[in-house]
């Protein structure tokens, strides 16, 4: 019964492809996956580098409970770290003049401390950055920060700016919505497990392996199929490919990233899409997270620290006033340099702001140079040129227009949640046709694989219950 049931899911990130598991686990035998990349696997692109692999996507499987690929694989797998919560490898680096490093660690203290402030936080109606700045200020004004000056100060809030928005992959934290950033929760335990030299693609090879024998995934996974038209007018729904091949299906699942629904929504879906779901891809805002990895022939960052996690630069306001207007700006988004677990030659800047187009259009020969001039000029000190280099794309890749999405300002004021663009939409006798996941759909772990995965299972779910409950009338 449940075989002549014909499920479309279209994307094969983790999300479509947890969504697929799930269902044929569950009996359902017509599913298929539509994907317009020539590889599965989405935002978690594992490509060999430097004589292994590195991730261009998601890197870190970050926290243990309550994580669902922490918990599919912490037995199949040995996770490494790359070392952030010892702390004694963060290695602050001033664009001029000194660093005291004990007056930096105490204001990281504070930092902390503000952002456990959950119940005003919910309360507020300004962004995140004006609520976290005023705090920051209120406390310096006290006996116990008298000796922060405000040169440090400034240049502190701005490392820490720059560490929020390369979290949350948001382009400026003055555009992410204060009373909506406690819903989001980090999962208790390490937040920086990597794959080794494996790579997050592990991931794939896992969620499979209790498949029956006789199911082979990769048939049921069509490559290079981009979905341009999807017409949800009647009972079937009927969808259509950049190559013109023409599909049917009773249910959909849609997991194309939240960029590229924005700027293609209007055109794919027919009827279009209700008011209410076109309000939510609206207003959540995807931002971009950018990667460059530089190849040295050795290692030079352990001068500086044995235990050496990160370069984390701090720029002087008059350093910064320098290079603004100018085409070196996209270099003073760069958070820092980290260190690469089970590379011991690489290191890895990574940036997001309102420079990532710029960024990402340079030519590899700019990146380079640029890295290059900014490493100097914190090191003090001439350096070796890389012998590679690899950045990412992400904002400008036609099937992602971004890389993860944040709850905006917009979100807060029109009261707008991930799970307005989780609903599915149902047709006249209430099967669900058109259903959403994928990262932005999931409420708490938005941002991440594992609310990716979770949102995957949760629209399989959907359709398993809708029809064991018909199946039972
Ligand atoms: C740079 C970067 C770093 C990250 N770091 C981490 C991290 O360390 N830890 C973590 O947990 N998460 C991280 N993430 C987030 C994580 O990668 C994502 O949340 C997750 O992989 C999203 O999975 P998804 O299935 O929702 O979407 P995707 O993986 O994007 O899958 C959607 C698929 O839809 C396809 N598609 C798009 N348009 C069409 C179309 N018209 N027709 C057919 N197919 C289409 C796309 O090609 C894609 O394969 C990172 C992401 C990025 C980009």
């Amino acid at each position: 019964m449940l075989n002549n049931k014909s499920i479309l899911i279209i994307g094969a990130g983790i999300s479509g492809i947890t969504a697929a598991v799930s269902l044929i686990k569950s009996q359902f035998t017509n599913v298929i996956i539509l994907e317009a990349e020539n590889r599965i696997g989405g935002r978690i692109e594992t490509v060999s580098f430097a004589n292994g692999f590195i991730d261009l996507g998601a890197q870190w499987c970050q926290g243990e409970k309550g994580n669902s690929v922490y918990e599919l694989c912490k037995n199949e797998f040995k996770f490494g770290t790359t070392g952030w919560l010892n702390g004694t490898g963060f290695v602050p680096v001033a664009s001029s003049g000194e660093i005291d490093v004990e007056k930096i660690l105490r204001l990281e203290e504070l930092r902390q401390e503000i952002l456990l402030k959950y119940d005003e936080m919910k309360k507020s109606k300004v962004s995140i950055g004006e609520f976290f700045e005023e705090k920051f200020y209120d406390a310096l004004k006290t006996s116990q920060f008298q000796d922060i000056d405000e040169k440090l100060a400034d240049m502190f809030l701005g490392f820490w700016q720059r560490e929020f928005n390369s979290l949350f992959a948001s382009t400026n934290w003055y555009d992410v919505s204060s009373k909506l950033y406690p819903i989001l929760e980090t999962c208790e335990g390490q937040q920086d497990l990597t794959w080794r030299q494996y790579g997050f693609k592990t991931l794939f090879d896992i969620i499979q392996k209790d498949l029956p024998k006789s199911i082979k995934l990769e048939e049921k996974i069509l490559l290079n199929k981009k979905v341009t038209k999807i017409n949800w007018s009647n009972e079937k729904v009927i969808v259509q490919t950049e190559d013109n091949s023409v599909y049917s299906a009773d249910n959909i699942i849609i997991t194309i990233p939240l960029g590229y629904l924005q700027a293609h929504h209007m055109n794919i879906f027919y009827p279009k899409l209700p008011d209410s779901k076109i309000k939510a891809i609206e207003c959540i805002k995807v931002g971009t997270l950018g990667k460059v990895f530089l190849e040295f022939e050795e290692c030079f960052w352990n001068r500086d620290n044995d235990d050496f996690v990160m370069y984390a630069f701090l720029w002087t306001k008059e350093d910064l006033e320098q290079i603004i207007d100018t085409d070196k700006e996209w270099l003073t988004h760069i958070l820092g340099f980290i260190k690469v677990d089970s590379h011991p030659n690489l290191l890895e800047g990574l940036l997001s702001g309102d420079k990532m187009r710029e960024f990402e259009t340079y030519s590899n020969d700019k990146i380079i140079s640029d890295c290059m001039w900014m490493l100097e000029k914190f090191l003090k000190r001439s350096l070796p040129r890389p012998i590679a280099m690899r950045r990412t794309k992400w904002l400008t890749r036609e099937n992602f227009l971004g890389s993860y999405t944040y709850l905006s300002m917009k979100s807060a004021d029109e009261n707008i949640t991930s799970d307005d663009l989780a609903t599915s939409i149902k047709s006249k006798n209430n099967k669900p046709v058109l259903l959403f996941s994928g990262e932005a759909t999931h409420k708490r772990y938005q941002g991440y694989v594992h609310g990716a995965l979770d949102s995957g299972k949760r629209a399989a779910q959907e359709i398993i219950d809708f029809y064991s409950s018909k199946s039972k009338l």
